[in-house]
């Protein structure tokens, strides 16, 4: 995947160093790295967790919540160990950005994870990469071998008197474990399957010990934060979306790839001009704004600034930053059943509204995009996804419901075209197989 930095609009501080061989720790050194976390160390915890709040930065995950404030929930006593993980688990279909950063700029995430640390008094950081992502591990422990020889991890790190040891490590490939509870599940050599909570990782976490658990996106923009300072990296954004972020462009567009952008970057114009517009003069039928979790936009509805609130006031979210353009060739019915298959493969089946939810959804789409659904059919897929939502131990439920409850009532008359015996009435192209697939 690509990183384009050619249009004037990007603004390069997560990807500063991307393409530049920052995986050599010499390298990160000549371009400013390991600097924030020095100037952190002498800060002191409070007032890192004060310029967090400052920048406005809120978790690239997905969930968008403050960073600084998450940081902030971790007790300062804690009779068990605490801990920072990074969540390097990206799963979500349509993101291809924290694996960028991984492979670009690997001591950015040591030194986010550090700092982390340094904020809430951690002195062990995991950093879990999707097993599918398992050619990062070397990468990363190169890094991690390169930061402990400097003297930047390990005992005293940087002669301030403060330890601090990271480690990687890889899932099995489960979608599932990009939940922050499953993930600790898995990271102790269990099923990866979701906690019950409360009690929140902050308080109680991995080996019981109060956790801070960030996607690999937000922890490697910290040292940048450390570098600019939190009100300057604010600016970039909007009010209560603060800085830059990845956005990952496919599906039908001119120039796939992966852009920084400020939050709030209108969402038209980051398709028709960043990402070229749509290719072959076809139409754009609709937009899946951040990720396939996310209800998607209809044409009408694009010309929105790309922060946490204003997508979420368009009906929508922001998301893991996965922007999939769909042209006027896409069945919305087969995209609907192809998302659906995906949420069903990847339900872990702790709870039955997910489990059972997403198979009898998988089960009617295919039916309906077949041509042997019957009217109620239509109502029927909304209605369940309606009482999955909210219904369930933990999101990939609601992550299954949003959209398919978006895609009925969005594209109804595309499901009807699909009654009667009619079949898929929509044109298949390769290149619409393509961006299904
Ligand atoms: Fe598992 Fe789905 Fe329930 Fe989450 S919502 S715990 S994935 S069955």
């Amino acid at each position: 995947m690509a990183f384009l930095t050619t249009h004037p609009d990007v603004v390069p501080l997560i990807s500063y160093r991307f393409g530049k061989g920052a995986t050599s720790i010499d390298k990160y050194l000549e371009l400013d790295g390991y600097k924030s976390v020095q100037k952190a160390i002498a800060m002191g915890p409070e007032a890192i967790i004060t310029e967090m709040k400052a920048s406005g930065l809120r978790g690239r995950g997905g969930a968008g919540f403050p960073t600084g404030l998450k940081w902030s929930f971790v007790p300062k006593q804690s009779a068990k160990p605490k801990y920072v993980l990074v969540n390097g688990d990206e799963s979500e279909p349509a993101t291809c950005k924290d694996r960028l950063i991984f492979e670009h700029d690997p001591h950015s995430v040591i030194e986010g994870t550090i700092i982390a640390g340094l904020a809430v008094g951690a002195k062990m950081g995991f950093i879990y990469l999707r097993g599918e992502y398992r050619y990062l591990l070397k990468i990363m422990e190169k890094a991690i071998d390169e930061a402990y020889a400097k003297g930047f991890l390990g005992k005293n790190i940087f002669g301030s008197g403060i330890d601090f040891e990271a480690i990687s490590h890889t899932g099995a490939g489960a979608y599932e474990v990009g939940e922050e509870s499953a993930l600790m599940e898995s990271l102790e050599g269990k099923r990866g399957i979701p906690r019950i909570r409360p009690p929140f990782p902050a308080v109680v976490g991995l080996y019981g010990g109060p956790t801070i658990i960030n996607n690999a996106e937000t922890l490697a923009t910290v040292p940048h934060i450390f570098r600019i300072g939190g009100a300057e990296y604010a600016k970039l954004g909007t009010e209560r979306n603060g800085g830059t972020r990845l956005f990952c462009l496919s599906g039908h567009i001119e120039k796939p790839g992966v852009y920084e952008l400020p939050m709030g970057y209108n969402l038209k114009k980051m398709i028709y001009d960043v990402g070229g517009g749509i290719p072959g003069g076809k139409k754009l039928k609709a937009v899946v704004p951040g990720g396939s979790s996310t209800p998607v936009l209809l044409p009408e509805e694009i010309d929105i600034g790309m922060d946490f609130d204003q997508v979420g006031k368009a009906g929508s979210m922001l998301g893991s930053g996965g922007v999939v353009m769909l042209d006027e060739t896409v069945c919305m019915v087969e995209f609907a059943l192809r998302t659906m298959k995906f949420y069903q493969h990847e339900s872990c089946g702790w709870c039955i509204p997910c489990r059972e939810g997403t198979d009898w959804l998988k089960k009617s789409l295919t039916r309906l995009h077949a041509g042997g659904g019957v009217d109620k059919d239509i109502d029927n897929i909304k209605y369940l996804a309606e009482n999955m939502l909210g219904r369930t131990f933990c999101p990939l439920g609601d992550a299954a419901a949003m959209p398919t409850i978006a895609f009925v009532q969005k594209f109804r008359k595309e499901f009807e075209d699909h009654l009667d015996g009619k079949g898929c009435p929509y044109h298949h192209s390769l290149e619409h197989e393509a961006v299904l697939a």
